[in-house]
């Protein structure tokens, strides 16, 4: 059954999406919003690092496809859609690492199949792309006009550089076949369903409610603006159901180191675990804050969910999926 309270009218004008990279932790969320706002749903995923478990309440659900598929490969969607939208990417550090390839495979073969398949349908085109495209941001806050600072060849190249040629790509595109195209500029998003895959937030979780450390890479001073997943996943259709063209930032204004949100979810989580200070990464951005100006005014959307709130969220889902597994 489909949650009405989800429901988003703006997408009324869709019959058929494909979204690639919909058995992940975000991608997920948007699948739901789409079915309960009447939209089917195409769901293509390799399931390299998202989890089946993710659209397990999805199967079998009127109006729900499921294709394992490679989007680096040429892959086709029986019958026509009119809504494209790629997510499909590694999207942490650890898989940045194991998956570097793939990584920036999804961002240039998987960007240009999944344009293909937008153009041959005539389907509006969104590209999840993300905050990592302005690197280690030399502006604060981080508005849309900001071209970034980013290191070519460092631990994260693979995917900020694949995130900042699938926009070109993206925006080349839509020029030359006069396609209908947005691309939406993600911040760090957290909440149920995500994974401890080296994210600051489910590995903080993780530590909390396993009485483990709590591991902070560097001094904490670095800050982040955490988005509640379903906030995000709403701002990513509120795009897709305009007709915008240009970047949007879709994020939470509200930023804090991540020294203190390791002490926030150690409060959350009523947990005595200890705090402790590792090796920073490499390229680990030091300010991380969305100017999301342009959101409220081309999309009608901003966040809804403090990051208490969220949090409060994201730590009882993960007692719950804990209990669960022990029983
Ligand atoms: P995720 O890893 O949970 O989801 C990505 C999904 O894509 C997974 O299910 C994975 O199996 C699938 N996938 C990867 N490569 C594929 C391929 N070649 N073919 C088919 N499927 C493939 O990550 P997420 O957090 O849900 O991120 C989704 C998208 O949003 C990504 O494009 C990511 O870059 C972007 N994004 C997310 C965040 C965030 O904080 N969650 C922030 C910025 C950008």
């Amino acid at each position: 059954m489909s949650d009405n309270s989800l429901r988003d009218e703006r997408l009324s004008r869709f019959s058929r999406a494909a979204v690639t990279g919909g058995g992940g932790f975000l991608g997920s969320y948007v699948c739901d919003i789409l079915l309960a706002s009447g939209v089917e749903v195409v769901c293509i995923d390799n399931f390299s690092t998202g989890y089946r478990s993710n659209v397990a309440h999805l199967l079998g659900q009127p109006g729900f496809t499921l294709i394992e598929a490679d989007v680096t490969e040429e892959f086709d969607v029986p019958e026509a859609v009119d809504l494209v939208l790629h997510l499909a990417s590694p999207a942490s550090l650890p898989e940045f690492a194991r998956l570097p390839i793939e990584t920036m495979l999804a961002g240039s073969a998987g960007t240009h199949h999944t344009l293909r398949l937008a153009h041959r349908n005539r389907a509006r085109y969104v590209l999840a792309s993300t905050s990592e495209i302005y690197g280690d941001p030399l502006r604060h806050p981080q508005d849309e006009g900001y071209w970034g600072n980013v290191n070519p060849i460092g631990a994260r190249s693979v995917y900020d550089e694949a995130k900042r040629y699938a926009e070109a790509l993206t925006v080349a595109y839509g020029q030359k076949h006069g396609m209908s195209v947005g691309i939406v500029r993600i911040f760090n998003s957290y909440g149920p369903r995500m994974r401890p895959d080296g994210r600051v937030i489910s590995n903080f979780v993780d530590q909390a409610l396993g009485g483990l450390p709590l591991l902070i890479h560097g001094d904490g001073a670095q800050t982040r603006s955490p988005c509640y997943v379903e906030d995000t996943a709403q701002g990513v259709l509120a795009l897709a159901g305009s007709d915008y063209q240009r970047p949007v930032n879709i994020g939470n204004t509200e930023e804090i180191s991540v020294r203190d949100l390791a002490l926030m979810i150690r409060e959350v989580a009523g947990s005595r675990s200890p705090l402790k200070h590792v090796e920073a990464d490499e390229d680990d951005p030091r300010q991380r804050r969305p100017d999301i100006t342009l959101a409220k005014r081309e999309l009608g959307w901003e966040p809804r969910v403090p990051l208490d709130e969220g949090l409060r969220r994201t730590v009882a889902a993960a007692l719950r999926e804990r209990s669960a597994q022990q029983s």
